[in-house]
């Protein structure tokens, strides 16, 4: 469980996340939804210690991690634009997280094999990041944050350079692995189809705060207010 409490983070006098609260369970798959500007990201990042909140409590698993470093964390992380190494194949990007933590090799290979054929990716071990295509890249880059068995994982617009069709075949894919491998999730989107068809939780952002989290039934039967209703009916 991701506990997150009073949160505040300034930029001069504007609020970025003008006290946020939020309970993540472990296990969800949970969607950060909002227009662009509403504070997903900065609430993703605060809960990897990328940001320094001004105020508030974030907690991971019972533990408060609020000054922790986000390698303390134990955290995957994927991000809209890859960051891959291009002088490893496939495989050895996979494998890398695994091998500076020295584990033993029979381990590695096993877990390599098995993230790479949930993700589908068995028959491109060998190839380079370049000789992929964007949402395969993603793939791999889902794997990677995976390998390492972190307590979370945390997604930022991962799909959102990449045209509709392999969007949607991503979030595919990401369910998927998500009901293979039961890791807390956490995706930021501003796409209301993509949070409602991945997610098994929603947690609605405006203007840095939470306006309502609830399953998606529970969004569309009872939204919290007009901006829930209005955000939710604009899908394209
Ligand atoms: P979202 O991910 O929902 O699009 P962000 O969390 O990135 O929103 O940003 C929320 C608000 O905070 C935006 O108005 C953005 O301009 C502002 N913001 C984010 N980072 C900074 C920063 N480093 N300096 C100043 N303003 C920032
Ligand atoms: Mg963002």
């Amino acid at each position: 469980m991701i506990t997150v409490t009073g949160a505040r983070k300034n930029y001069g006098d504007f609020a970025a996340l003008d006290d946020v609260d939020i309970e993540i369970p472990s296990g969800s798959l949970t969607a950060l939804l909002g227009p662009s500007g509403s504070g997903k990201s900065t609430l993703l990042r605060s809960i990897a210690g990328l940001e320094t909140l001004d105020d508030g409590i974030v907690r991971i698993g019972g533990d408060d991690v609020t000054g922790v470093t986000p390698q303390k964390r134990d955290i995957g992380f994927v991000f809209q634009h890859y960051a891959a190494f291009k002088h490893m194949t496939v495989r050895e990007n996979v494998a890398f997280g695994l091998k500076i933590r020295k584990r033993p090799k029979t381990e590695i290979n096993r877990r390599v094999d098995e993230l790479l054929g949930i993700v589908g990716l068995d028959g491109f071990q060998q190839r380079y990041p370049a000789q992929l295509s964007g949402g395969q890249r993603q793939r791999m880059a889902l794997a990677r944050a995976l390998a390492v068995d972190p307590k979370v994982l945390l997604l930022d617009e991962p799909f959102g350079a990449l045209d509709a069709k392999v969007r949607a075949d991503l979030r595919t894919w990401l369910r998927r692995l998500h009901d293979e491998v039961h890791v807390t999730t956490v995706l930021v989107t501003h796409d209301q189809e993509e949070a409602l068809d991945v997610a098994d939780r929603i947690a609605v952002m405006n203007r840095g705060r939470i306006e309502q989290v609830g399953t998606p039934q529970d969004l569309y039967d009872r939204p919290a207010n007009d901006f829930v209703m209005s955000f939710l009916g604009s899908v394209s």
